[in-house]
């Protein structure tokens, strides 16, 4: 029996403080996006941003762009702006390269820290890329460092005094968990270790404190939550006590204390900047500019409360229409505990995803059985919690997941 109607989620859209800002992005006709946590939706001033830096800025302005248009000063620029949200000092931050690549720079900088210590604590079953960069990292340095893995509850028994840093990411890609950053940062500390986290899934869906939880660097990707568009450049930060006294690997001309000298040898820029590498993804840059404003104009408890609430409701309304096929619950059921996402195991996974695409539901599936839902608070409505568990409800119903059609795997699942 379903305790909540249609019109019960309709009454909440009415007063929802951020209703509004829905209208400013552009969503297919008929489609129900949950997948905000993959690739954020377009904001329609980020086409007249990009048409803007192409037909103006570039064709016009061409190299003079990058001091008339501020090209140049970009990725300081909108790192000041992003600050905020994620509980930084304006020149903590900048916007540059991959989030991957930000990783690489951030954890050669942390281990330079301590230099007599050899290990570094990370969750294996992270989103693959921060294990591959660091592997890749350590193979590259060459002096014996080897990554501890553990897993959630077993993170803060894995820190000890061998630790020369930790790398973890503050909401899981896969589960939507979330890690105590205040909590393992602090230990991390206790014992001499410095602390490294990735805001992939937190920022811009949820308050973020760096400096609150005194984390040395962070990374984490714009073109989630933040809707900073496709490979939109990452956010860097590395607090301000280390400025001046951190190294790191990619030494490019945008990192020299004077690029216009054109000296013979590097020499760090000490401060923030020191974190660039070479020319930036302008183009990329300056549409973020815009997924960021909109950010800064939304009030980010506001979009933690919608969040949850969002998240709690698909939950209730899976587990009550569709829990007899077989959907088990795999994200935290307390969303205190939970980030903006949900995920469910079901073993026909991969065939309902494919099958719900079609129907105008946009989640994705991600290996060996997961069923993900992105909810971002800015553009996603609460009827649209409920119209997307009655399409779920109604191929699991029909059973038209099973059509062969949706049986081959795509490459990009
Ligand atoms: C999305 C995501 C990334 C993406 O990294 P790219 O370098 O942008 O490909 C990295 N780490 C985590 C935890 C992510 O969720």
């Amino acid at each position: 029996m379903t305790t909540k109607t249609r019109t019960d989620l309709q009454d909440l859209d009415r007063v929802d403080p951020l209703a509004g800002f829905r209208e400013e992005f552009f969503l297919p006709k008929g489609v129900i996006y949950l997948n905000g946590n993959s690739l954020g939706a377009m904001p329609l001033a980020a086409a007249e941003r990009a048409k803007r830096v192409v037909e103006y800025e570039w064709a016009e302005g061409l190299i003079g762009s990058m001091n008339t248009a501020g090209w140049y000063e970009l990725p300081s620029t909108l790192g000041r702006k992003i600050a905020p949200l994620v509980g930084a000092k304006p020149n903590e931050v900048v916007l540059t390269d991959a989030t991957g690549i930000d990783l690489y720079k951030v954890v050669a900088a942390a281990l330079k820290m301590q230099p007599e210590r050899r290990v570094i604590v990370m969750e294996g079953s992270n989103f693959p890329t921060n294990n591959y960069m660091v592997q890749g990292l350590l193979e590259e340095l060459d002096k014996g460092h080897a990554i501890r893995f553990a897993e959630a509850n077993d993170l803060m028994d894995a820190i000890d005094e061998d630790v020369a840093a930790i790398c973890i990411t503050q909401v899981h890609y896969k589960t939507g968990r979330i890690h105590d950053m205040a909590a393992l940062t602090q230990k991390a500390h206790a014992v001499g270790a410095a602390a490294v986290w990735d805001l992939c899934h937190s920022a811009g869906a949820m308050p973020v404190d760096l400096n609150g939880c005194n984390v040395d660097f962070a990374v984490g990707c714009t073109y989630k939550y933040i809707n900073g568009g496709p490979g939109a450049p990452a956010l860097l930060f590395a607090a301000e006590r280390h400025h001046g006294k951190y190294t790191q690997p990619l030494t490019g001309w945008y990192g020299h204390a004077a690029p216009f000298d054109f000296e013979r040898d590097y020499r760090p820029a000490g401060d923030i900047r020191q974190m660039l590498t070479g020319t930036q993804a302008t183009a990329s840059l300056s549409m973020a500019e815009i997924g960021i404003d909109i950010m800064l104009r939304a009030d980010i408890n506001a979009i933690r409360e919608k969040s949850m609430r969002m998240t709690d409701l698909f939950i209730e309304l899976v587990e009550e229409r569709c829990g007899e096929f077989g959907f088990e619950l795999v994200s935290p059921r307390d969303a205190t505990q939970r980030g903006s996402q949900v995920s469910f195991r079901n073993e026909d996974g991969y065939p309902i995803v494919r099958a719900l695409h079609d129907s105008g539901v946009i989640c994705d599936y991600r290996a060996p059985a997961n069923v993900r839902f992105g909810f971002a608070p800015l553009y996603i409505r609460y009827v649209d919690v409920w119209d997307a568990v009655d399409r779920l409800h109604d191929i699991l119903d029909k059973q038209s997941w099973k059509e062969t059609r949706y049986q081959v795997r795509a490459a990009v699942t």
